[in-house]
């Protein structure tokens, strides 16, 4: 039985059954997610389910929306820190050349910082208004939320994610992000995966 998402569905009912929404229901609709969660934290299937009405675009808002109320960027986190998490006017080259540790007043830790990446490059760059099937049941495995696999799960295992597709979105995430110590997480995953085949 797929999880009831309850904190959203006040935000989704009025677009309920419609499996298109028009540019300005997508807007409205996005506004109200940024703003349902640029606070505190949401659980894992609430995530999940956001993929279903997030791209990479607006998901990097909700992202900074966290930031500037002082949240750790990744929406699973509790963390608040206004000394810490913070805005910070950056220069553009400096923003390019990506100094190691830029993550570290936005996100409490490493870790959060890669589950946020690891997220996000599953995400669709499409604009919602250009989406089908929004209509779609929670959770229909032909659902976007239905393919979304976290970070979390990975080394906290409950599912039976495809190790091979995890491979393959870690290698992009270190095409996308050069910056970012996915050798790192590779080694750990391909570590955690012969293990469980030894136990077998
Ligand atoms: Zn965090």
């Amino acid at each position: 039985m797929p999880p009831i998402i309850t904190t959203l569905q006040p935000i989704l009912a009025p677009y309920e059954g419609k499996p298109l929404l028009t540019p300005k229901e997508a807007n409205m609709l996005t506004y109200h997610l940024i703003e349902r969660l640029m606070e505190h934290s949401c659980d894992k299937s609430v995530l999940k389910l956001l993929a279903r009405y997030l791209s990479k675009q607006t998901y990097e808002e909700l992202v900074t929306e966290r930031i500037i109320n002082h949240y750790c960027g990744y929406p699973l986190c509790d963390f608040r820190d206004p000394g810490r998490i913070k805005e910070v006017q950056v220069n553009q080259l400096v923003s390019k050349l990506k100094l190691p540790k830029s993550y570290n007043h936005k996100y409490c830790c490493k870790k959060h910082y890669q589950c946020s990446e690891f997220y996000k490059q599953q995400l669709t760059t499409d604009a919602l208004f250009s989406r089908t099937k929004l209509d779609l049941p929670q959770f229909h495995p032909k659902a976007p939320e239905s393919s979304i696999i976290l970070l979390d799960d990975i080394f906290d295992p409950v599912g039976t994610s495809n190790p091979d597709d995890i491979m393959l979105l870690l290698r992009e995430m270190s095409i996308s992000d050069p910056q970012l110590e996915t050798d790192e997480l590779i080694d750990k995953f391909s570590n955690i995966v012969i293990h469980e085949k030894n136990i077998e």
